[in-house]
């Protein structure tokens, strides 16, 4: 990805855990860099298709002046999070905060912090087989549109399935959605749980009944396994209710393990059923 760099803007802000440096504050250097598509405007020469470094500039000392944070760690990432929220064109963005005159007993030339952030894409699957099913998804794809770090793409056209697992229970009604996020597959995880808290979702019987099942498929291209976490979700390729919705909204999507697109897992599997 192209880049536009803003190199050691200097500032002055009030950061620090100790009392007298909120008081007096003290400089900070500060080096931001611009993940951006710049293709588009160094063929036209027209600045509305890039991001204007001399605003991203303006804006990072106003929002470090203004604010104080005890941690450099908290100054760059709120500030990447600012700018990444701001600029729609922005997909990554690296932020370093140094910290020339940090109150260290021995000298140094400079402390910093450097990190980088970026949106993050995500198929989330949706399913609900106990009261207004129709409610629960509507309501899950609210919140997730609500949510300051979330932005939902493509949702699927919601599909009545049979149930999976050998469970007796209610016909379901099932879909998928894409979502642009600043929310690591974790935090993604808890603010699932968290939606499908607020449907009432009870964990009795394990693929039992339930208002609202939120899981992730995907995440970037991430293969995740983790006692908590598994991505892609582990038995999507089974599952004819995930790879319909699925290959509606991302059928050349490939599954970053197995190699085939949604639309190639969906055609094998009703081959198979
Ligand atoms: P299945 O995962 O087979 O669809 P389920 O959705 O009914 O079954 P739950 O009871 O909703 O299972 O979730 C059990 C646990 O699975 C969650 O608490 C979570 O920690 C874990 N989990 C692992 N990988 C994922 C994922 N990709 N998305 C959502 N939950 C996951
Ligand atoms: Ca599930
Ligand atoms: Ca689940």
């Amino acid at each position: 990805m192209d880049q536009i760099s803003i190199e050691k803007l200097v500032v002055f802000g009030n950061h620090g855990v100790y009392p007298e440096e909120n008081a007096l504050g003290q400089k900070f250097v500060v080096s931001i860099t611009l993940y951006t598509d710049t293709r588009k405007a160094g063929r036209t020469d027209d600045l509305s298709c890039s991001i204007n470094y001399g605003e991203v500039s303006q804006f990072a000392r106003q929002f470090l002046e203004d604010n104080t944070f005890q941690l450099i760690e908290t100054a760059a990432e709120k500030l990447a999070e600012q700018l990444l929220l701001k600029y729609s064109l922005l997909e990554q963005v690296e932020v370093k905060v140094e910290k020339p005159w940090a109150p260290i007993a021995i000298p140094v030339e400079t402390v910093s912090v450097k990190i980088k952030r970026g949106w993050h894409k995500a198929y989330i699957a949706l399913g609900s087989n106990m009261g207004d099913k129709k409610g629960y998804l509507d309501e899950a794809v609210e919140k997730l549109k609500q949510h300051p770090l979330c932005q939902v793409g493509k949702v699927a056209d919601y599909i009545r399935t049979e149930p999976y697992g050998g469970v007796e229970q209610d016909w379901f009604l099932n879909s998928a959605l894409e979502l642009r996020t600043l929310l690591y597959p974790e935090e993604l995880l808890s603010l699932l749980h968290k939606i499908e808290a607020e449907a009432g979702r009870e964990r009795t019987i394990h693929w039992g009944p339930r208002t609202l099942d939120l899981d992730i498929l995907f995440y970037d291209n991430c293969v995740i396994d983790t006692p908590d976490l598994t991505i892609p979700h582990i038995d999507l390729q089974n599952r004819d209710f995930v790879l319909i919705p699925m290959a509606q909204i991302a059928p050349y999507f490939r599954h970053p393990v197995l190699g085939q697109t949604m639309a190639q897992l969906c055609q094998l599997l009703k081959m198979n059923l």
